[in-house]
């Protein structure tokens, strides 16, 4: 095609309408105010309004003119930590700021800047007429050279997006507590160090691994451990970042990048989340989504097209290997599969060594009790937290970490940032009746975990806390280990009710009966703990993308239905007419212990059972 202004303007003309309603559409919102851009996590409205309801919204900041606010909360579907998170207000939201004033929530409206008239007309003007420049330049280069029109369109191409490091500088010593996927490894870097070894006896050397493990244990630190090992570059892209809005962007950066390796080899090449492309084919809502099937073919082809030898290893993490595409796992592509978990209590002890390395530590602070005190917490989570605890000391201009930090940055990362405690008050004795129900149920049945700490010093959305010492087992867990945790966890509720009186119990103890309905639901529905019988009605998360069954995950009839709802309302009831018998019967010592943490505000484990031998007349856990 050869260049004219005709040509341009024919070509011009529908992209600037297409493009102001992009831009109207979609960058109009985010330019006016930066700080709106803080946060890639959304929330719905609705959602929005629960998360008030349920206490867990800290603090509400309005942009936009009221169409998009950036809530600081907490809850179960955030992790319980602290995080921002963005929602779009509907144009007319008139019981909002009525519920945000009735639970004290901070809010902050912020004026909407460059808003004049003629700034935004420059705005909105800015980007066709970038598109109309660019146009015209690809005009004349695709004028110049060989190739007509389809090359001039080639979008995808011009965009290099994924990330290359020639040395990655990361060794195996740096990655700690995943011996067994460590060791997977090793191997690997002899395929790229010396393939020769492998091809001399005809043996195929593999061209993807598959790493699979929640979020924070290592997997793209292991990755780069490799590279680094074996002295070759690392090409990384995030499967998120293959998946745009113009079809076949995608299989053309997945094009690019193997050409790019190839000519790099040996090489690893990375793809963080690639369950973003790999899904199962022809799921998710409105059948599929025609641009990751056409990057996750593309993906195929690319794999399928080189030989082991030629030196690339393809790896790629998830956390969710069983959505991915049974193409992805034959043979011949991702065919090897390693698992990363979240360490136990010898890996965390091994990566907090890995982490302390570089830091101070106070001689007096032995690694084992930090390790022993975070289970369940990730690699990501441990070096987090040590370095937390720097910032802490530095803070208070020490020049070593005290176990003081370090325990006061497990508590912020588990519980939320620490506030200051309230004044003597009837609320007050309220939430030190509330927790020390917590602690004393907790303490007096056999099956639960010891009290660590009871404290009224507010942190995040908890007005008080009752921490127990964490067990390290986790995995098998008895119904009436499960019991006592349901138990545990209305003591809270029921020394309102027996100390306050039923009409002055209060909302504190919302998350108390969450965690109370959910494993009293699960024991009926997937642990086979209830008269129902050993049957699993429910899974895990049995639609985590509302795909393939969209959604309908109840197998079961009505009438099971109507037996699960019955099942789930005896253990509870059952559960909390014991709890109120335990605090009705030790109501003495419960009135001591409200009154040494009501003068303390902390409590220690020690202390607290201490407190408790010396009455004699609890000798025996129930
Ligand atoms: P993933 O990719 O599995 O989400 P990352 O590899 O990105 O996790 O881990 C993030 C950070 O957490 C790493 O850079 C490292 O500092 C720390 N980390 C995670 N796992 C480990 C581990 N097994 N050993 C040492 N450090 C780790
Ligand atoms: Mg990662
Ligand atoms: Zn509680």
């Amino acid at each position: 095609m050869k260049f004219s202004w005709k040509n341009l303007l024919l070509w011009s003309l529908p992209i600037i309408v297409i493009s102001f309603f992009l831009w109207q559409g979609i960058f109009a919102p985010t330019v006016n105010e930066n700080n709106t851009n803080l946060t890639n996590s959304r929330m719905t409205y609705g959602r929005f309004l629960e998360y008030i309801e349920m206490g867990w919204v800290k603090k509400v900041d309005i942009y936009d003119n009221g169409h998009t606010a950036v809530i600081e909360a907490i809850g179960p579907e955030i992790g319980n930590r602290m995080q921002k998170i963005r929602v779009e207000l509907p144009a007319s939201a008139p019981e909002l700021i009525t519920k945000l004033k009735k639970n004290h929530i901070d809010l902050n409206a912020y004026p909407t800047k460059n808003n004049t008239a003629l700034w935004s007309l420059l705005g909105n003007l800015f980007f066709p007429l970038l598109l109309v420049t660019s146009l015209a330049l690809l005009f004349r280069r695709s004028n110049n050279a060989t190739g007509g029109p389809g090359q001039a369109m080639s979008f995808g191409k011009s965009k290099a997006l994924f990330q290359v490091e020639a040395k990655t500088g990361i060794i195996f010593d740096d990655v700690a507590g995943i011996d067994e996927a460590k060791e997977e490894f090793e191997e690997i870097v002899t395929f790229l160090k010396k393939p020769e070894y492998f091809t001399a006896v005809g043996a195929k050397i593999p061209k993807g691994v598959l790493l699979v493990g929640p979020p924070g244990t290592g997997k793209t630190l292991l990755a780069k451990a490799i590279a680094g090992e074996a002295n070759v570059p690392f090409f990384s892209i995030s499967g998120s970042e293959f998946v745009e809005m113009f079809v076949g962007v995608g299989a053309s950066r997945v094009r690019d990048l193997f050409k790019k390796a190839k000519e790099n080899a040996p090489c690893i090449i990375f793809i963080d989340e690639i369950d973003a492309v790999g899904r199962q084919r022809g799921t998710g809502i409105g059948g599929g989504n025609d641009e990751r099937e056409q990057t996750l073919n593309q993906l195929l082809t690319e794999m399928d097209g080189f030989e082991g030898n030629t030196g690339i290893i393809v790896i790629a993490a998830t956390n969710r290997a069983d959505i991915l595409d049974a193409a992805l796992l034959r043979p011949g592509r991702f065919d090897r599969q390693v698992n990363v978990d979240i360490p136990d209590f010898k890996g965390r002890l091994d990566i907090l060594n890995v982490h302390a390395k570089n830091k101070k530590i106070d001689n007096n602070v032995s690694l084992s009790i930090i390790a022993r005190r975070t289970p369940g917490f990730s690699g990501a989570d441990l070096a987090n937290l040590l370095n937390e605890a720097a910032i802490l000391t530095a803070r208070e201009r020490k020049n070593q970490i005290t176990l003081k930090e370090i325990d006061k940055a497990i508590d912020r990362i588990i519980a939320g940032m620490e506030g200051t405690a309230l004044i003597d008050s009837k609320s007050k004795r309220l939430i030190a009746y509330h927790e020390i129900g917590h602690a004393i149920v907790g303490t007096l049945l056999r099956n639960h975990e010891n009290v660590q700490k009871v404290t009224l010093i507010p942190r995040g959305q908890a007005r008080g806390l009752t921490w127990f010492t964490p067990s390290e087992d986790q995995s098998l867990i008895s119904r009436s280990q499960i019991k006592a945790r349901i138990m545990g966890a209305l003591g809270g509720r029921a020394a309102e009710e027996i100390v306050f009186g039923e009409s002055e119990i209060t909302t504190g103890a919302s998350n108390d009966l969450q965690q109370v309905t959910s494993m009293a639901r699960q024991m009926v529905t997937r642990f086979g703990m209830s008269t129902i019988g050993p049957m699993s009605l429910e899974n895990e998360d049995s639609n985590p993308f509302l795909g393939r069954g969209m959604g309908n995950t109840n197998e079961y009839s009505d009438e099971i239905a109507i037996k699960v709802d019955s099942q789930i309302k005896l253990i509870v009831d059952e559960c909390h007419n014991k709890t109120r018998d335990i605090i009705k019967n030790n109501r003495v010592i419960i009135d001591k212990l409200v009154d040494i943490l009501i003068e303390k505000e902390t409590i220690d484990g020690n202390e607290f059972a201490n407190i408790i031998k010396q009455y004699t007349t609890i000798q025996h856990k129930i």
